[in-house]
């Protein structure tokens, strides 16, 4: 079931989205060789928790870290741990916080000190199928205009696009309907209304499509090693286009050149 959202409603999703947005900036000014990724976390929950917010991964389904923290060949779902980030890593930082109830959810995918030009490529082509999707995101279109959107641009360009793990709406709920795929077919799948918000997070890696399961049940990454990247917005679909309610300002003020 798809739960319209009021002006208020969206109001305090904004909210919550807008922390995220500075909770990634927060995590950025850390992002560097001889970090671990623990680290990272327990800035990010600190973060949260100061600006009146609550973790909305941490505990969800059990999930144990405030940041799903994905380093290189990592999809989605990576446990925060003692992993030292080294020069050349890439890592992937989904954060969620709850504010009056609603939840924040956005996703950004940090080179680590110097990354090969080829990464960069993969880094900044997720984000481009990110922009192409949400320029999809309006009343009228249906889900699959998204979904085409970024499938298309990334398989243009020869990378592996998840099939496994979709983007989602967004409120109350972390995961609410509708799935939000990165593949599918134009004028397929429910229609987007005015009041709807849903995250879209194209997930795509430099090799192929397939991904594995790790044993400890979450974590998410390629079946053939090559390296994925993840980028996400919370979106809310307007009257007339859309408005991106989570932001990469504060990040892009912390990377300053470094940001793609
Ligand atoms: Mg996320
Ligand atoms: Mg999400």
């Amino acid at each position: 079931m798809i739960f319209l959202k009021t002006d208020e409603e969206i109001s305090f999703l904004r909210e919550a989205n807008q922390l995220v947005g500075r909770t990634l900036g927060e995590v950025a000014k850390w992002v560097q060789p001889g970090v671990t990724t623990k680290r990272l976390d327990e800035i990010a929950e600190e973060f949260i928790r100061d600006n009146g917010g609550v973790p909305g991964f941490k505990g969800y389904e059990g999930f144990p870290g405030t940041l799903c923290i994905e380093v290189n060949d990592e999809v989605v779902h990576g446990f925060p741990s003692d992993y030292v980030l080294k020069d050349g890593d890439i890592v992937g930082c989904d954060c969620g916080a709850v504010v009056n109830g609603f939840n924040g959810d956005s996703c950004y995918t940090f080179p680590v000190g110097n990354v090969s030009e080829e990464v960069l490529k993969l880094l900044r082509t997720t984000k481009e199928s990110l922009y192409e999707g949400i320029a999809q995101a309006k009343a009228g279109n249906r889900v699959g205009h998204i979904s085409f959107a970024v499938q298309d641009y990334c398989e243009r360009r020869r990378y592996g696009v998840v099939r496994e793990l979709t983007g989602h709406g967004l409120g109350r709920g972390l995961h609410e309907d509708p799935e939000v795929p990165n593949y599918g077919k134009r004028g397929t799948g429910p229609l987007l209304h005015a009041g709807m918000v849903i995250c879209i997070e194209p997930m795509i890696n430099m090799g192929s499509k397939n991904v594995t399961i790790d044993s400890n049940g979450w974590t998410v990454r390629t079946r053939d090693h090559k390296w994925s990247a993840h980028y996400e917005h919370a979106v809310a679909i307007r009257e007339e286009g859309n408005e991106i309610l989570s932001t990469f300002d504060y990040v892009k003020e912390v990377l300053g050149d470094r940001f793609i």
